[in-house]
């Protein structure tokens, strides 16, 4: 009581001064959480089953690219088509229904236990398995080339102890699984590969004559198979649709722009039970996007303009940043700088920057701000990599850096990369590394 009597003008600033910042921080870091917020619940929509691993089964792809749509709207962003949309084509091929396998009298899991390879078309029937392990191979090559030229049963390649062979071995091995996979002339109806590493799957644009099965070994009983049962449907689609989603954000200075994307698009579904969420890869990378373009509308007018692309047909092989580039909405001359993220989901031992020894001078930006505010523990430069969309980019000279993160959760391309696990442990720390990036770049 007696203090308020006596408190002095200087003194009641000076407490005014101390209110005012602690409400900073209050807000500062309710700002802060409300990001972290806002990323999982876009990563969770957008890995939830109903975006069926935003594939091209059940328009998973559409109904994520009109979530993102719906977000530029709420920000803001100029459109400069409908619904923000870029559409282009694309063939895939996609296993909407079916997906059994028996091996003898097991049942095998979709994505758990085995994956088929996604040039396979579909297959059904009950057949005999001729199985075959590294060493009767390598011991007796020719003999094993004339039996898979000539049966009609389904070959097992056993590839336990692959791992420690020598280079040359493996030469060997590969050429031989190639055959099974691609030679035309077979007449064998499926091949079976048995790997002891992880199940890696993948998406796409073509298909081969024969279906290829992969299934891990530890999930196995037996690895010497009898009989093996399948019923797999695919659809592969020859005229199908894909877009892009572009919004533009005007900045200070309209004459130039830069670019921020991240591809929206996985690697859809497995059959109706199996799909992959893909919460690290790209959920994260969109929730990163979605977030810099809300910062930038409501709370910070950023100096150049900033065009954000979410794109399309990554997986199937940077098919939407390929069109885009041929079709860019504005010169690509005028594009300053590309900001590609993929998979930003942990952080751990920090980020990797892909051509962040091509760019120097942005790189050396990067670091500053990084020690300045002490926010990642490592920043390491790469080369050029032709390993997301900022290739395309790169292909036309526009200055592109693409950004992951490392440390963490290893899931990756399988049924395992889900929000539930996704730690999200750097988030906030790129978020701010990259937005004041954004701002001071020159
Ligand atoms: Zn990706």
């Amino acid at each position: 009581m007696r203090k308020w009597t006596i408190i002095g003008s200087g003194q009641k600033s000076c407490r005014i001064k101390t209110g005012l910042y602690l409400l900073f921080v209050l807000l500062s870091k309710h700002l802060a959480a409300q990001d972290i917020h806002y990323a999982q619940t876009t990563i969770d929509l957008l890995t939830g089953a109903d975006m069926h691993g935003r594939g091209y089964v059940e328009g998973g792809h559409l109904k994520a690219a009109n979530y993102i749509a719906s977000e530029f709207e709420e920000f803001g962003l100029q459109s400069f088509s409908l619904n923000y949309q870029q559409k282009f084509p694309l063939q895939v091929n996609t296993y909407p229904s079916q997906m059994r396998v028996k091996v003898d009298q097991q049942k095998l899991l979709p994505g758990v236990d085995f994956l088929i390879d996604p040039s396979s078309p579909g297959i059904r029937g009950k057949f005999e398995v001729v199985n075959i392990t590294l060493d009767t191979l390598l011991t007796n090559m020719t003999e094993w080339v004339k039996l898979v030229k000539s049966t009609k049963k389904v070959i097992c390649l056993n590839k336990s102890g692959y791992s420690q062979l020598t280079q040359e071995d493996k030469h060997v091995i590969d050429g031989f699984e190639d055959v099974l996979k691609f030679n035309r002339s077979l007449t064998i109806p499926a091949a079976i590969i048995l790997i002891e590493t992880k199940l890696t799957w993948n998406i796409s644009q073509k298909l081969n004559d024969r279906p290829v099965f992969y299934i891990k070994l530890t999930e196995l009983k037996s690895p010497d198979i009898g009989r093996i049962q399948f019923n797999v449907k695919n659809d592969f689609l020859n005229d199908h649709y894909s877009q892009n989603v572009i919004g533009l954000l005007n900045g200070e200075k309209t004459d130039s722009l830069i670019v921020i994307s991240a591809h929206y698009d996985h690697l859809g579904r497995m059959g109706k039970d199996t799909y992959f969420p893909g919460a690290n890869d790209n959920a994260s990378g969109v929730a990163m996007l979605l977030n810099l373009a809300r910062h930038f509308s409501f709370f910070d007018k950023p100096k150049y303009s900033l065009l954000f692309i979410a794109f399309g047909g990554e997986e199937a092989g940077l098919i939407g940043s390929q069109y885009y580039v041929s079709r860019p909405i504005y010169p690509l001359a005028k594009v300053k700088f590309v900001l590609n993220l993929d998979i930003v989901g942990t952080g751990d031992d920090g980020i990797t920057v892909v051509n962040g020894k091509v760019y120097e001078d942005e790189f050396d930006l990067l670091n500053r701000i990084n020690s300045k505010k002490e926010l990642l523990n490592d920043i390491t430069s790469r080369g050029t990599a032709c390993n997301s969309d900022h290739c395309s980019f790169d292909q036309h000279n526009v200055p592109a850096f693409f950004i992951y993160t490392k440390g963490g959760i290893q899931a990756y391309h399988d049924v395992n990369d889900r929000s539930s696990t996704l730690p999200l442990t750097e988030y906030e720390d790129l978020f701010l590394l990259l937005s004041d990036f954004i701002q001071d770049l020159d």
